[in-house]
């Protein structure tokens, strides 16, 4: 293996011309490919600058209609909960709303690891067929108010209960492995929080 020509990484892609190409790992690469990106970004609006000039001077549409392209107007988050089928039914639908709408406030103030951690976390306690529906629930309507008030101003956040409500789902999944270090992962995160 050879080394990027810009950084002490393993270089994984060869690029340039023929006779003097270079190699670059993944990153610098990357970040080539943005440049080359933002360069003919550029270039298209100069190009299309011109035609405008041109349409405007001489009247005659010289480009058919583009389509516009389509814009998200509203949050982009990908940590919505999935909830299986399966249990679907003994679950609190509406708290996993509640949930869905947090990891988005979450995610979008920049703490995206997190919100997915909690999606993850939420997934396998809906799953865990140890837990009954009632401890299910109880976790999630936990979590659920735990998080609406990391949300809270300070001033207005009810921080003790927040703070016995992550100690009780602690409880609740610390006979279970893979759901207690999920939880180890998130909970110091969340009482950071409040
Ligand atoms: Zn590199």
């Amino acid at each position: 293996m050879s080394k990027c020509a810009q950084c002490s990484n393993e270089a994984i892609v060869e690029c340039g011309p023929e006779n003097s190409r270079m190699r670059f790992c993944l990153a610098c690469y990357q970040r080539l490919q943005q440049t080359v990106i933002a360069t003919n970004q550029m270039y298209e609006r100069q190009i299309d600058r011109l035609t405008d000039d041109m349409e405007m001077i001489s009247g005659i549409s010289l480009r058919p209609p583009r389509p516009q392209p389509i814009i998200h107007q509203g949050p982009v988050t990908t940590n919505f909960i999935h909830v299986d089928r399966s249990v679907v039914g003994s679950i609190n639908t509406g708290t996993i709303q509640s949930l869905n709408v947090s990891l988005e406030k979450i995610s979008l103030g920049g703490s995206d690891a997190l919100s997915r951690c909690v999606k993850n976390f939420t997934e396998a306690v809906t799953a865990e067929s140890s837990l009954t529906p009632e401890a299910k629930n109880s976790v999630v309507e936990q979590l659920a108010f735990v998080l609406e008030e990391t949300q809270k101003p300070a001033n207005t956040r009810k921080k003790s209960v927040a703070l016995s409500a992550v100690k009780d789902i602690g409880m609740i999944v610390s006979t279970m492995n893979a759901l207690h270090t999920l939880w180890q992962a998130i909970s110091p995160h969340l009482v950071g929080l409040l």
